[in-house]
């Protein structure tokens, strides 16, 4: 079943990637395989799947060394700072930086380890009290700081959009992320680039897509309901 629901999934990244003339690996399809146990995330390798998404620590430390070793893991969930040390250095990158206290945290720890983590700023651009996330307007400030770390590298941002019925709701959302990473880009800020947008789930990653998203994170339509 994994593997089929996998495969619906690559195809309909595929179609997407052709209505926005996009080429099918500028886009990364990661697999969010949160509370799904080893083999279903085996079986979704299997059909092809290599980046997953875990939104706890513990489960990317359970589940990795399980996994081929060109499994790659993403940090897609909110990180505590106490959490931070354990995960420094077993994911591709953390997508969920949501604070200024964390980032700090991530510098620290990864300076610790001899490492740069690189990361994505997590923006609530649609303003939802319940989401964390840094708004819009505190962007350039917090890259100012950050722009002095050594340990920690700016890749782009994601977001976690509202949730809504239909996908077009969100196609505004996804284009105000696409404006926000041009005008960071245009400031030439050091220590950072802008080449990752991490926006789209099972919802709407179609429409993600077409708007610019270089990474999709889908869960429900690949592994079933949590
Ligand atoms: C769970 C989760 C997803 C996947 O959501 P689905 O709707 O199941 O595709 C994507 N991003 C984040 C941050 C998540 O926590």
């Amino acid at each position: 079943m994994v593997r089929e629901q996998y495969l619906e999934v690559e195809e309909r990244v595929k179609q997407a990637c052709l209505r926005a003339g996009r080429k099918r690996e500028d886009v990364t399809l990661v697999a969010v395989s949160k509370t799904k146990p080893l083999p279903m995330l085996l079986d979704a390798y299997e059909a092809g799947a290599r980046d997953f998404g875990e939104n706890k620590v513990q489960e990317i430390l359970e589940k990795s060394p399980g996994m081929p070793g060109n499994a790659r893991f993403h940090m897609i969930g909110h990180l505590q700072r106490n959490k931070v040390r354990q995960v420094i250095g077993k994911t591709v990158l953390i997508h969920s930086v949501d604070s200024l206290r964390l980032a700090r945290q991530i510098e620290e720890e990864s300076a610790r380890a001899g490492l740069v983590t690189p990361v994505l700023l997590e923006i609530n651009v649609a303003r939802e009290e319940s989401k964390f996330g840094f708004f819009v307007e505190e962007v350039e400030k917090a890259l100012e700081e950050i722009a002095l770390f050594s340990h920690m590298r700016v890749k782009g941002f994601m977001t976690i959009p509202p949730f809504v019925e239909n996908p077009e709701q969100n196609r505004k959302v996804f284009q105000d992320l696409f404006q926000l990473s041009v005008d960071i880009a245009s400031k030439n800020i050091d220590n950072m680039s802008m080449d990752v947008l991490s926006m789209g789930m099972s919802g709407d990653y179609e429409v993600a897509i077409e708007e610019g998203a270089t990474i999709v994170r889908v869960g429900t339509s690949i592994f079933g309901h949590r």
